[in-house]
């Protein structure tokens, strides 16, 4: 497998600003699975399908088109031919996201869409189980860690997003979604056992981004 860079982390890890500017870096394309999790959760919310019905939404997993768009300068995603960039993070998609990503239906699908996207590699992927699951074969894995309070800072940063939501609600809601995601039975996040573990509570984003790419280079 030509180069594949695997990042993997929890939310506020900032795996995000990491991946698109080591992608950036080393001109390789960017592919953020989050935003397909969010894409067909948007989907489903669309169409009045119950998210808490496990049953309801793998019965439908497969009719949303979703195109990722990999460009690390201009990431987008669309969802039966709508750019669904902004509405996949709204807070109704944020705290529904878990229960559509738990469904296996749901991350079968996914993981076939990624890795006909991953292809031949030249890409740095994001996500919760790049490296144990949908690319294990990945020549550079990492695993980006955050403290819980620079992780929670990150996220009162993305608030200017959604004024709606308090600091404590927002941090409450993605704790509660951190734990969804550690827990399920269906492809948990996850550290693979060969991934370079980079925490980034004291490290600027360039220092991440330089971490990774001698990661990359070696
Ligand atoms: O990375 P982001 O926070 O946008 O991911 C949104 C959600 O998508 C996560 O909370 C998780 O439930 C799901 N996800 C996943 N597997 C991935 C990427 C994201 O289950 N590889």
């Amino acid at each position: 497998m030509s180069l594949v860079i695997a990042m993997d982390g929890p939310s506020g890890s900032g795996k995000s600003s990491a991946s698109k500017g080591v992608a950036r870096a080393l001109g390789l394309r960017y592919l953020d699975t989050g935003a397909m999790y969010r894409a067909m959760t948007w989907w489903m919310l669309e169409h009045g399908v119950d998210v808490e019905d496990g049953e309801a939404v793998a019965a439908r997993a497969g009719e949303a088109a979703l195109v990722s768009g990999t460009d690390p300068n201009r990431p987008t995603i669309e969802a039966d031919g709508t750019d669904v960039s902004g509405p996949i993070r709204t807070r109704e998609v944020t705290n529904a996201v878990s229960a559509v990503s738990r469904v296996p239906a749901v991350r079968e699908r996914m993981v076939a869409l990624q890795r006909e996207i991953i292809g031949a590699g030249g890409i740095v992927v994001e996500g919760r189980d790049i490296g144990t699951v949908v690319a294990p074969d990945a020549p550079v894995k990492v695993y980006l860690t955050a403290s819980e309070a620079a992780r929670a800072a990150r996220r009162a940063k993305d608030l200017a997003a959604d004024p709606g939501a308090s600091v404590e609600v927002t941090q409450a809601e993605q704790a509660r979604r951190d734990e969804l995601d550690s827990t399920r039975k269906a492809s948990p996040l996850a550290k693979a056992a060969d991934a370079h573990e980079i925490d980034s509570t004291e490290l600027s984003l360039d220092e991440v981004i330089e971490a990774v790419v001698r990661l990359a280079k070696e």
